[in-house]
């Protein structure tokens, strides 16, 4: 339910009514927003008979349902977008979030280079996997742990915030002790009870949308780790799953228009996956700055040819510099920086 509280309610109030929510066995998430203040009131569908009696209380203006299932993540909840600030760095602002590096964290020549690149192009992030989800077994698994302390080095040397994925419950911990922003892959975009541990980790979380997850199912997954408690979640559009054969993924930049509508969270696109190769990376970036998207995720190795993973959709650092120029007038087309 939403509990809308007039605009002269004071703290005392809103402590108040979370307070009798609690009471209830509902969970208050308070939103304040510029001109009044919200209460998202989740848990047991069958309570909300009783909530609704709190629009009795003076300070409460309304008590109405939160249609969709999605509801913290919903903009039913909460109008505003929100944003997310890691290290300075703001995603869902008007300067658009540049998430730049290799797939694979390989070596250390190879990340700093790559991270002194991206950063001298203008990205604002540093990505790199050291924990990778590779399809086949014999595939290059990452260097671990090896590679988040190579992530934290490159940080120090560049001052760029880092992203890199975690695959299993029981290493949150870990990498959530290196990195700045966790990401949770296409593949594990369900994986329920990750989802749950890194809404416990006090790390901003990217989630990427699963290859064959519906929008609805996605931010549902979202959900988990706001209800879990972390509110810092950004969502990330890979591309899905279709007949087509000529891209490795299908980017479905539809479903950023219909993620803005629905939630207030921002959106991060990857047109490196999404296509798979590099040459369509520069033109789905501008596509997706141009349909609304808060931020670009991209893979840029400094000798795609030698990569151990994802070469072929990756960019030399040049390219990369190039696109970093050409997204500007795109950008400022459609009122972003
Ligand atoms: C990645 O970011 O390198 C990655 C494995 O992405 P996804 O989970 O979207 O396939
Ligand atoms: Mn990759």
């Amino acid at each position: 339910m939403i509990i809308v509280l007039k605009s002269h309610a004071t703290d005392a109030d809103v402590a108040d009514v979370c307070r009798r929510i609690e009471a209830m066995g509902h969970r208050p998430h308070t939103i304040r927003g510029e001109l009044r203040t919200v209460i998202g009131a989740v848990g047991d569908d069958r309570g909300k008979e009783r909530l609704r009696a709190l629009e009795s209380l003076e300070c409460v203006e309304s008590v109405t349902p939160i249609l969709q299932p999605f509801k913290l993540a919903s903009r039913e909840v909460r109008p505003e977008s929100s944003t997310v600030v890691v290290d300075g760095v703001v995603i869902g602002g008007a300067r658009i979030a540049v998430m730049a590096g290799p797939c694979s964290v390989e070596s250390r020549e190879q990340l700093l280079e790559a991270a002194r690149k991206v950063k001298a192009a203008g990205a604002t992030v540093l990505r790199g996997g050291a924990f990778k989800p590779r399809t086949s077994p014999y595939a290059f698994q990452g260097l671990e742990e090896e590679g988040l302390k190579l992530l934290a080095e490159a940080r120090k040397a560049t001052g760029l915030p880092i992203v890199t994925e975690v695959m299993e419950p029981d290493k949150v911990e870990l990498v959530a002790a290196h990195a700045d922003i966790l990401q949770i892959g296409a593949r594990n975009v369900q994986n329920f009870s990750l989802l749950k541990r890194v809404a416990e980790c006090g790390r901003p979380v990217l989630l990427k949308r699963g290859m064959a997850t519906s929008v609805q199912e996605f931010l549902l997954s979202a959900e988990y780790v706001l209800s879990g408690g972390n509110p810092n979640v950004i969502l990330c559009e890979r591309g899905i799953r279709t007949f087509e054969t000529s891209t490795r993924f299908t980017l479905d930049l539809n479903a950023v228009p219909v993620m803005k509508r629905l939630s207030h969270l921002p959106i991060v696109v990857d047109p490196s996956h999404g296509t798979g190769h590099w040459e369509y990376v520069e033109p789905m970036a501008k596509a997706a700055v141009a349909c609304g998207a808060d931020g670009l995720l991209i893979e840029v190795h400094p000798r795609p040819e030698e990569a151990l993973s994802d070469g072929p959709q990756s960019l030399k650092p040049e390219r990369f510099a190039l696109l970093m120029k050409s997204l500007r007038p795109v950008a400022l087309a459609v009122g972003r920086d």
